[in-house]
């Protein structure tokens, strides 16, 4: 791996950062806060949330079994994923490389911070290889995205090509695991530590249930943490989604209880799709949503529109012709969903 400081941009490097009130004065013991023009009234939401959000990294630091200083907290894991481009990559000059088709805020964040965009198209099922995705690299490709189990395909890539790229590309290698929890396949956050280029985000958004308070996670090392600290807002993730988290993190418990429901719901989900006269092929998942492959998603998805069910139309992604999206929801919503299929007829 190149070093930290050759992958960061130079005025990243030696960026001084904002440095709030909150950052200032940290103690406890105080009990008259007159540093930051708060205003006295209307508490508690009168002051300004911890910008490190040490509680909550505590806590999820325990329940993901790594050190709090390896986590960053964003507004989603979106946060996470435009802050990569800003640290490292300089516009006009760097570029990316991502697996095709894959989730599509890369590539907009990459055509915001004006960073070529590099597509490697997965095969037939969906899955890539090290060697292929090592080859659209060159001295001026700063990081490799990765996103298993794969929004939209829903398949978990293979962990043998993943460390593959870990173990050869001497950048930064990002791999967004927003929908791990309903995989078989362990998280890579177990061997952060055996890889200093691995950043594996995570989102609130799925298994946690909490996509309204908007709270994504970003593990690595702790250098590559501090840069992220450096150029993030101060105050990035307010306080009612600290409050949030914190009441979610102690009852992790349940999290469990959705998704072993959820991923029983997809089987259910899949099987009777197996038997619609729509479905032409269904793609294998660990994710609480599957790919299927429709006679014609254009009107199918249309005529779900008109049943007041909304899937996602995947039509005119690459290698997903004529694929919809479908979200695993409870099973009365699954249920409205093949009833109206069932009722489909091609004309
Ligand atoms: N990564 C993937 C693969 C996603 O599908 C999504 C959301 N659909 C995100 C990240 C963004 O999640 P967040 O809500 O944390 O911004």
């Amino acid at each position: 791996m190149k070093t930290l400081q050759e992958l960061t941009r130079p005025n990243i490097w030696k960026l001084k950062p904002y440095s709030s009130a909150r950052d200032e004065y940290k103690g406890v013991e105080a009990s008259v806060f007159l540093d930051a023009n708060e205003n006295p009234y209307n508490g508690p939401h009168n002051r300004y949330p911890d910008p490190m959000q040490w509680e909550v990294k505590n806590t999820l630091a325990r329940i993901k079994k790594v050190d709090p200083r390896q986590i960053f907290l964003g507004n989603g894991s979106d946060e996470a994923i435009d802050l990569v481009f800003r640290a490292f990559c300089q516009p006009g000059q760097d570029n990316v490389v991502a697996i095709d088709p894959t989730y599509g805020m890369y590539q907009v964040c990459a055509d915001i911070n004006d960073v070529e965009y590099r597509k490697v198209q997965l095969n037939e099922n969906f899955q890539f290889t090290a060697d292929k995705l090592l080859a659209a690299t060159d001295m001026h490709t700063k990081l490799i995205f990765l996103c298993t189990p794969n929004n939209p395909t829903g398949n978990d890539l293979s962990r043998q090509e993943i460390e593959k790229v870990l173990n050869s590309f001497d950048g930064l290698v990002v791999v967004d695991e927003a929908y791990n929890d309903f995989s078989e396949a362990p998280s890579l956050l177990a061997d952060l530590d055996r890889y200093p280029n691995l950043i594996v985000l995570q989102t609130f958004s799925k298994a946690w249930g909490c996509a309204a308070i908007r709270l994504g996670m970003a593990f690595a090392s702790t250098d590559i943490i501090s840069i992220f600290s450096k150029i993030k807002y101060p105050y990035n993730v307010n306080q009612l989604t600290q409050k949030q988290a914190l009441e979610m993190l102690h009852r992790h418990y349940e999290i469990d209880r959705w998704v072993k429901i959820l991923k029983e719901e997809r089987g259910y989900l899949e099987s009777e799709f197996a038997h619609l006269p729509c479905t032409v092929h269904i793609f294998p998942s660990d994710a609480n949503f599957f790919l299927v492959r429709v006679t014609d998603a254009m009107k199918i998805y249309n005529y779900l529109v008109g049943e007041g069910i909304i899937v996602r139309n995947r039509h005119t992604v690459s290698l997903c012709g004529n694929c919809l999206r479908v979200t695993v929801g409870t099973r009365v919503e699954n249920d409205k969903l093949l009833d109206a299929l069932r009722h489909y007829q091609d004309s």
